[in-house]
C-alpha cells in the first residue's frame, strides 16, 4: 500500500481536474455584470441604493427570517448582533474554541471576554453535553442571570458557530441558553443554505449573522448580514450600522454612537446576482461530496465529514478527518497535497492558543484539541463538480 499522503493526493486527483485547484473560489456566472453595471449607471454605488433593499429582502425570503440587515462584513454583523443582545464591557460570552478568529474578535470589540467551550465530533460545533456540565460546575445563578464563579463576571451570551457549514446541535444549545438565561446569537457566517430540521441556520437565536466574504458560499466581495425575527432589533441594527442618524431632510442628528458598517450598493448588486445562483452552488457542492465519498471510500484511516443527522449542510468546505492513529501525518499530507497544486488547509489554530486569547476563561477542550490535529479541508468550490 502507498503511504497515506500519496494515497490522498491520488484520491483527490481522481475527483479534481489537473492544474492548481484553490480551496474555495467564487463563481460569477449569473447576473453579476448586469447588476453591477446597472448600479454604476445609476450613480448610487455607495451607501444608498435599490440593491441594498433588494438584497435584504431576498436574504430574508431565502432564510425565512423576518428581517435581514446587510452590513459591511460578517465580523461587524456579529459585533452589532452581540451589542443588540445586550453584551457589554466586562461580560463574558461563550464561543467555540474551534472557530475562525472573527467570532472571538467580535466579542472583544465590545470590551467583553470570550469564554471558550468544546466541540462535538459529529457536528464540529459546540457540544451541548460538555457545555452543560461545564456551566453546572463553573457558574452560579444570580438575580441578573449567570455568573462565572471563577472570574465573577456575568456570562451574557452563547454563540454557536456552524463549522464549515454543518449545523450544530441547536435544540440542545437553545435549551441550555434558556436555562442559563444566555442570549443565543448564531454565527452562521459559514452556513448560508444550511438547515437544521428544515429550518435555516441563523434563524434560531435572537439574532444570527452571515458573511459574504470572497471565500464563502456566495460573495459580495466583502459583506455580511444580521438576521432576526424581531422587527425592533432589525430597525435598531439598521440604525446602529448607518451611523445612528435620525431621518431628516438636512439635519445631521445622531442619537447614539453608531458605526459606519453599511454594505455599499455596489456590493449588494453582486450579492443579488450571487443569491440567485445559490441553489445551483448547493447542488454542485453536494455532487462534489458524493465524488469525494467515492474517492475516499477505500481509505481506512480517514473519513469525509458528512452532514449531521436531521441537518442539511451547505458543504461550504469539504473536510477530511484523520483517525487519531494517523493524525501525526497531517503536516505530511498538507505538504504533499499543496506540492501537487491541490490547496488544502488545516483547521484554524484554536482560539485559546492564539496569543491575544491565551488567558481567557475556558472549559476543558479535549475534542477541539484532537479535531485540530485531525482536520484537513479540501478544495470545495462550487465549480468543481
Ligand atoms: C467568515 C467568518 C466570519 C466573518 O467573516 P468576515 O470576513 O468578517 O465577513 C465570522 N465567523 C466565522 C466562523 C467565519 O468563518
Amino acid at each position: 500500500m502507498s503511504p497515506l499522503p500519496t494515497a490522498i493526493v491520488a484520491a483527490l486527483r481522481a475527483v479534481l481536474a489537473d492544474g492548481p485547484v484553490p480551496l474555495h473560489e467564487p463563481r460569477f456566472q449569473g447576473n453579476e455584470q448586469r447588476y453591477v453595471q446597472d448600479c454604476i449607471a445609476s450613480t448610487f454605488v455607495s451607501s444608498v441604493g435599490a440593491y441594498v433593499d433588494r438584497f435584504e429582502r431576498a436574504l430574508a425570503e431565502y432564510s425565512g427570517a423576518r428581517r435581514a440587515v446587510a452590513v459591511v462584513n460578517g465580523t461587524a454583523a456579529l459585533q452589532v448582533a452581540l451589542r443588540l443582545a445586550g453584551v457589554q464591557a466586562g461580560d463574558e460570552v461563550i464561543v467555540p474554541a474551534l472557530t475562525f478568529v472573527a467570532t472571538a474578535n467580535a466579542v472583544h470589540y465590545l470590551g467583553a471576554t470570550p469564554h471558550f467551550a468544546d466541540s462535538a465530533e459529529d457536528s464540529l460545533g459546540l457540544d451541548p453535553i460538555a457545555l452543560k456540565d461545564w456551566l453546572a460546575h463553573s457558574t452560579e445563578r444570580t438575580a441578573e442571570g449567570t455568573r462565572n464563579r471563577h472570574s465573577g463576571r456575568p456570562i451574557r451570551a452563547l454563540v454557536p458557530m456552524h463549522t464549515f457549514g454543518h449545523p450544530c446541535d441547536l435544540d440542545a444549545l437553545m435549551a441550555l441558553a434558556h436555562d442559563y438565561r444566555l442570549a443565543l446569537i448564531e454565527d452562521a457566517a459559514e452556513s448560508l443554505g444550511s438547515r437544521y430540521h428544515g429550518r435555516h441556520t441563523g434563524t434560531f437565536g435572537l439574532l444570527g449573522t452571515l458573511s459574504f466574504n470572497g471565500n464563502k458560499t456566495i460573495t459580495t466581495g466583502g459583506g455580511g448580514a444580521i438576521l432576526t425575527d424581531d422587527e425592533r432589533l432589525a430597525d435598531h441594527a439598521k440604525h446602529l450600522t448607518t451611523t445612528a442618524k435620525r431621518p431628516h431632510r438636512w439635519e445631521y442628528l445622531h442619537d447614539e454612537i453608531g458605526y459606519n458598517f453599511r454594505l455599499p450598493n455596489l456590493n449588494a448588486a453582486l450579492g443579488c446576482a450571487q443569491l440567485e445562483q445559490l441553489p445551483d452552488f448547493l447542488a454542485s457542492k453536494r455532487r462534489l461530496t458524493a465524488r469525494y465519498l467515492d474517492a475516499f471510500a477505500g481509505l481506512e484511516p480517514v473519513r469525509l465529514m458528512q452532514e449531521p443527522p436531521g441537518c442539511e449542510s451547505n458543504y461550504w468546505l469539504q473536510t477530511l478527518i484523520l483517525d487519531e492513529a494517523v493524525a501525526e501525518q497531517r503536516d505530511a499530507i498538507l505538504t504533499a497535497t499543496n506540492d501537487a497544486g491541490l490547496m488544502t488547509r488545516p483547521a484554524w489554530t484554536l482560539m485559546h492558543q492564539l496569543p491575544p486569547y491565551r488567558d481567557c476563561p475556558r472549559a476543558p477542550l479535549p475534542v477541539a484539541e484532537s479535531l485540530a490535529r485531525q482536520i484537513i479541508n479540501l478544495p470545495s468550490s462550487a465549480g468543481l463538480a
